[in-house]
């Protein structure tokens, strides 16, 4: 009988494999939901091993003879590139893909035997026959497929429902908003059938039983549940008798859908991750909502939805051009009344592809392309338009302070930053051997 052709798909660490091994005792692991696409439209003679975020990687895990494909953002493109010299160099075949890769082909293909540019779905099969017949191309450019899918869909429910229950269910790809600092899907917003949606929910409810009667805690991996209001409330609607609770990222427009609050409510809504572009309105041109005048709305819209019971995690992004020393200061005053349950920081980031990118690179103000600093949490990678990069930094560790004070669930995420640091700082040296 012949032997099996192998498939390996890998989604690198984001960061320091040590850092990483941290996060992984208190974080389900981020999501990976999409890396089971490929998986669906590869032939049946394959098998398929998926490495998600591995953390330690030895050399007998790089084999030849296999073909390899890579998935990437800017952030762990570092990681990635090290993994695929390492797959080719064992004499495997390395496809390269995801946001960075898409934007950087050129650089990616010095680690790579071909790129796929945008989404993989449409030219996978294609991808997979040429590497068959020894024909592969340098680079596949995937085309944007509205109904992404449902020719996975029958994979996904022979996945194990716990695997789902843990990487999250993700039912949209791309948001409704632009904001300059996000890369975009190519394809704008585009949602999976809504009865496809249900029956997965379903499927992962179904199979994870928690002791004592416990319901199950799905994750939305969306970037906004509330992209499409419509579908939202009808997901809602359709949740609700499945007795589960869940919890997801919503823009802040949600607050003013009382119909849609009431639905998410009923539906087992408990948290709702929310990112707030700004709390300055006054100070943008166009928000991406339209109902924010003052920063005291931003309060109100809080209160709202917690009157419903679902409580708010606010993401801030500190560096945007408009904030002077003033609005930090300010900044800390609204979180420490903003009743927000915890609250998330990062430092803006001109991730490559998106206009924030463009248009600092253009202003000549990205002060390093070193993508492994492009962290959203310990560089600078710009240069701020009101203050030096070391301001901005310390204003991000003084409301990582006020952040702790003002959320208990903060001191726990921030206890657990000191603990990665310290087995950081005392293993690294001591592991160095192993890693790579
Ligand atoms: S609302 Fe969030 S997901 Fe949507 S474009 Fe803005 S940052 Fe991206």
């Amino acid at each position: 009988m012949a032997a099996k052709k192998k498939l390996i798909l890998i989604l690198p660490s984001t960061s320091h494999p040590v850092i990483r091994f941290t996060l992984s005792l208190f974080y389900n692991a981020p999501a990976t939901f999409s890396l089971f696409i490929l998986p669906a439209l590869t032939p049946e003679d394959y098998t398929i091993k998926i490495y998600n975020q591995k953390l330690f990687w030895s050399n007998k895990d790089f084999i030849g003879g296999s073909l390899v494909g890579i998935s990437c953002a800017t952030s762990n493109s570092y990681e990635a590139y090290k993994i695929a010299d390492r797959f080719r160099k064992a004499g495997s075949t390395v496809i390269m893909g995801g946001l960075h890769p898409s934007y950087f082909p050129q650089e990616a293909l010095q680690h790579c035997n071909s790129v796929v540019i945008g989404e993989a779905e449409s030219v996978w099969p294609d991808l997979v026959r040429d590497y068959e017949n020894k024909t592969l191309r340098q680079a596949y450019k995937g085309e944007p497929l509205a109904d992404y899918f449902s020719p996975s869909y029958n994979y996904f429910l022979k996945i194990n429902p716990r695997i789902l229950y843990k990487t999250g269910i993700l039912l949209s790809r791309g948001c409704k908003y632009h904001c300059d600092f996000c890369v975009p899907h190519s394809g704008g917003l585009r949602l999976i059938k809504l009865d496809q949606a249900l029956s997965l929910v379903k499927k992962v409810r179904d199979g994870v039983q928690l002791p004592f009667g416990l319901k199950p805690t799905i994750m939305f991996r969306d970037d906004n549940i509330f992209s499409s209001p419509e579908y939202a409330k009808r997901l809602f609607a359709g949740l609700s008798p499945l007795r589960l609770n869940w919890t997801g990222n919503s823009s802040i427009d949600i607050a003013f859908d009382d119909e849609a609050l009431k639905a998410a409510k009923a539906s087992g809504c408990k948290s709702l991750f929310i990112g707030f572009e700004t709390i300055y309105p006054q100070k943008l041109q166009k928000t991406s909502t339209g109902h924010m005048r003052s920063t005291d709305d931003y309060i109100k819209a809080i209160k709202k939805i917690r009157s419903y019971h679902i409580k708010v995690t606010g993401a801030f992004i500190l560096g945007f051009d408009y904030y002077t020393h003033k609005d930090y200061l300010r900044l800390m005053w609204f979180l420490i009344r903003s009743g927000l349950y915890s609250i998330s920081l990062t430092i803006l980031t001109p991730f490559p592809a998106s206009q924030l990118y463009e248009r600092l690179k253009h202003e000549n103000r990205i002060t390093t392309f070193d993508w492994r600093k492009y962290d959203s949490l310990h560089h600078v990678v710009f240069r701020p338009k009101h203050m030096c990069a070391l301001s901005l930094s310390l204003w991000f560790i003084a409301l990582r302070v006020v952040g702790l004070l003002a959320s208990p669930y903060f001191i726990i995420m921030e206890l657990q930053v000191l603990a990665e640091f310290y087995l950081a700082f005392y293993f690294t040296s001591f592991l160095k051997s192993r890693l790579f």
